[in-house]
């Protein structure tokens, strides 16, 4: 008999998404105002789409037609990356894998490190890390995560742990948070890794929201990093690639263990497991780094910045505490007092028609915070500056009493 893998049964049942749809259900869409989007708003750039549109016509032609690509991706994108993004930091193309995105890989990377492991993991964060690790069976009701506490001073800024960790998940700017961990933070993280002879796994998905100068946009900034750090990035959310699909992963070739080296052992892995991300999608990536794209997309995530940053302001108005939203498009709001994360959910949504993202979906430390989130279309924001500047001027609690 095939037995199924048991180790989906150790899957804490998350029914947030289908949860927030079924008390939304009631509305009509257009009478909300839909502050929990994690998706992108704004649509994909012209000269991206005919990049995209090119590449696929040069397909229907003998002489330009692409088949099978690399496994780790066209040497033209590696390159651009490579100038745009790692320019004074020494990586050669051979450690740079383009992905379809950073999910698939980073749910899958844990399969190079051999088990059991001890894991450390932030709290709250993506659920996914949490998730394939479950289904991996590599951690279970025996083998826990460790969650890094958040310090009452630094509120979601994940605390060294005392106990040496084997594989450590870190998000900066993180979501749901949107706290982004600065140079010093940071520092103390790679050197606890290369001490403790750990890997962390770097999610920066949210990179490109970085202007705060103390933030290191790739782990690389700090010294050694090379060591003992993989970094995942995305075109999802710098780019609006989240239909596309595209991104890629940094895996120095630096990082050896019991003799063997990470680099190599990844290589062989997409080999095996992957035909490679398609040509018309990594041509599309590939003018996201033309100096003109850059300049728009910069702007489109200025107006996100921007959006989020005026959410923000109104809720510091009403009193509210917040965290994040700076070099993030998500703003993490501790709920009033005598508020779960579900309750405040419910109070904004049939007081106000506002929805928001229960923090304790994510983990938790989330319980008591709700998330926000910038990335809305004009639109919505227009609609969210009226009524947050209503609120402003009447209170919260104005219609509810
Ligand atoms: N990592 C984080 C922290 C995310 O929030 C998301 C998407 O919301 C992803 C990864 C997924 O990224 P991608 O679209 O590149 O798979």
């Amino acid at each position: 008999m095939a037995n199924l893998n048991s180790s989906f049964s150790n899957l804490k049942q998350r029914y947030l998404f289908a949860l927030i749809a079924e008390k939304t259900s009631a509305y009509s869409k257009n009478e909300l105002i839909n502050l929990g989007i994690g998706d992108i708003a704004r649509p994909l750039l012209s000269p991206i789409a005919d990049a995209v549109s090119h590449a696929v016509y040069e397909m229907t032609c003998v002489d330009t037609l692409k088949g099978y690509g690399p496994e780790t991706g066209y040497s033209f994108l590696k390159k651009a990356i490579l100038e745009n993004e790692y320019e004074k930091l020494n990586f050669q193309e051979h450690e740079i894998f383009i992905s379809e995105g950073i999910n698939p890989e980073i749910t899958v990377f844990h399969e190079l490190i051999s088990s059991p492991l001890k894991v450390g993991l932030q709290d709250p964060c993506y659920p996914a890390y949490h998730d394939s690790l479950v289904i991996g069976g590599l951690i279970n009701p025996k083998n826990k995560p460790s969650y890094f506490n958040s310090s009452e001073l630094s509120p979601f800024f994940p605390s060294i742990p005392k106990e040496k960790l084997d594989l450590i998940y870190l998000c900066s700017p993180n979501n749901p948070t949107g706290v982004a961990l600065n140079r010093t933070e940071l520092k103390a993280w790679v050197d606890y890794a290369l001490e403790n002879e750990s890997i962390i796994l770097y999610d920066g998905a949210y990179e490109s929201f970085i202007r705060s100068p103390d933030v290191p946009k790739s782990i690389y900034e700090i010294e050694n990093a090379k060591y003992c750090a993989v970094e995942f990035r995305s075109f999802s959310k710098s780019a609006g690639f989240t239909g596309l699909r595209c991104g890629y992963v940094v895996c120095p070739d630096t990082i050896e263990k019991n003799n063997l080296n990470l680099n190599q052992l990844w290589t062989k892995y997409k080999t095996i497991r992957s035909n490679g991300v398609s040509y018309p999608v990594q041509k599309g990536a590939e003018k996201t780094f033309d100096p003109e794209v850059k300049k728009l997309l910069k702007n489109q995530i200025d107006s996100y910045l921007d959006q989020t940053k005026f959410l923000k302001q109104a809720l510091s108005e009403l009193g509210l505490a917040t965290f994040g939203g700076i070099d993030a498009p998500f703003i993490f709001l501790k709920t009033p007092e005598g508020y779960t994360s579900w309750e405040f959910f419910d109070f904004l949504l049939q007081e106000h028609k506002i929805v928001v993202v229960p923090g304790s979906g994510f983990g938790q430390n989330g319980e008591g915070y709700v998330r926000l989130s910038g990335l809305i279309t004009e639109s919505t924001f227009t609609r969210a500056k009226m009524k947050f500047e209503q609120l402003v001027k009447c209170g919260l609690y104005e219609t509810h009493r």
